[in-house]
């Protein structure tokens, strides 16, 4: 055993537990459904991503269990012997569904933002990134080596200094990249805007609708699609790890774009193809989401319920104005005992701390279900209002 490695490891765990941002694991039982439970107790979830319901859909647990009579794993990358007839099929399923020329599918949201960035950027060329993009997409502008300027939060102005800059200096192709709906504030990209400045100044778009997919639009293709933008965004990306309530992620475009990343994008390429488990439930929570007009009303309808309860209070709910309701608390420490008080009480409300979001905004974040009961949701709102008014409103906000 290396003393140094040892001494460095304890080193820097010790850090982070003084800074409050350590983090362990903490298992739950029935995490699919709107009430999970937790060390024997039942708790109002309001942490998953699980925004339909539909990881606990009988029809989506019965697909998997139908396609892994096929066998349990894919048995190579799609480009040997992977690229069964089921996956072929979800792809152009998710073309037809996302109104593109072509979609194809990979691991997870996190595999496809780092390999599709590190695929169509190079050293030459200039990235703009929304400073509270997804960690994938961070991670994949530092993969691909480009030139990033990362303009503040939704801000126009930021983002086309940086745009007439780049054409100044000659950058060899530039691409824009948001979230469409931001993961930690619910807020949502200025989608109509930056199509406006991608055209004016020859950039290319990206969206990563991970937490729009299944919940904007009329069959749930995204924010995107919702706002008819889909045909003048260069590529969409989202997951099936959120509203689909599985596991996965595609990338949806024009032929020629999808052609080129299944021939370059290494993290589509070097790894093993989804089981057919896994591609099975896909097509089932398809299904579900472009027939699921009345979940997206219900979901709508309770985070905006939620949200406007919460801002009564006078709570800080940042941008949010969507599915995802976050509390901001600043301090780690404070985020992580308000958690800690949310849960004796029945609610599991995770703090989101630092490296996740700035320093000094550490938050709860609160996510809704379409299949949140009502009851349960007005008892958490109470909940909170006696927070926010009793002596604990001076430990937490
Ligand atoms: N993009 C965004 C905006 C996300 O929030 C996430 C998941 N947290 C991902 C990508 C990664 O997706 P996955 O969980 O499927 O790896």
């Amino acid at each position: 055993m290396s003393e140094v490695w040892q001494a460095h490891l304890e080193k820097e765990l010790a850090q982070l537990e003084r800074e409050g941002n350590f983090r362990s694991l903490h298992p739950v039982e029935e995490a699919q459904q709107p009430v999970l439970i937790r060390g024997g107790r039942r708790l109002v979830n309001l942490s998953s991503n699980n925004y339909l319901g539909l990881a606990g859909h009988p029809d989506v647990i019965q697909a998997a269990q139908t396609a892994a009579r096929r066998g349990a794993g894919s048995t190579a990358s799609r480009l040997i012997t992977g690229d069964d007839e089921a996956v072929e099929s979800l792809e152009r399923r998710l073309a037809d569904w996302k109104g593109t020329e072509a979609a194809m599918v990979f691991g997870s949201g996190y595999m496809a933002n780092v390999g599709i960035l590190s695929a169509l950027l190079g050293r030459e060329d200039m990235v703009f990134s929304d400073w509270l993009n997804h960690a994938s997409i961070i991670d994949g502008i530092r993969l691909s080596r480009a030139a990033c300027h990362r303009y503040r939060h939704r801000d126009l102005d930021h983002l086309e200094a940086g745009l007439k800059r780049a054409v100044q200096q000659g950058k060899r192709r530039l691409l824009i990249v948001t979230d469409s709906v931001f993961s930690m504030d619910g807020d949502t990209a200025p989608l109509q805007d930056l199509v406006f400045l991608k055209e004016k100044y020859g950039a290319a778009l990206m969206v990563d609708e991970a937490h729009g997919s299944g919940v904007f639009g009329p069959r749930g293709e995204g924010l995107a699609a919702s706002l008819g933008l889909s045909d003048r965004i260069d590529l969409q990306m989202g997951t099936f790890s959120k509203a689909f309530g599985v596991y996965g992620a595609y990338a949806a475009g024009r032929e020629t774009w999808i052609r080129y990343l299944v021939n370059k994008c290494r993290s589509f390429i070097f790894t093993t193809a989804l089981p057919p488990a896994v591609i099975g439930s896909i097509h089932a929570a398809l299904d579900h989401v472009i027939r699921g007009t009345e979940l997206r009303q219900s979901l709508n309808e309770k985070a905006k319920r939620f949200r406007e309860g919460l801002q009564q209070q006078g709570w800080d709910t940042s941008g949010s104005e969507t599915q995802i309701v976050p509390i901001v608390i600043g301090g780690s420490r404070e985020a992580s005992a308000f958690s800690r008080y949310l849960e004796e009480r029945g609610i599991l409300g995770v703090a989101i701390r630092p490296p996740t979001v700035p320093e000094g905004t550490s938050r709860i974040r609160f996510s809704l279900m379409a299949t949140h009961r009502e009851e349960d949701l007005e008892q958490v709102i109470n909940l909170l209002k006696e927070a926010r008014i009793s002596w604990e409103v001076g430990r937490f906000a």
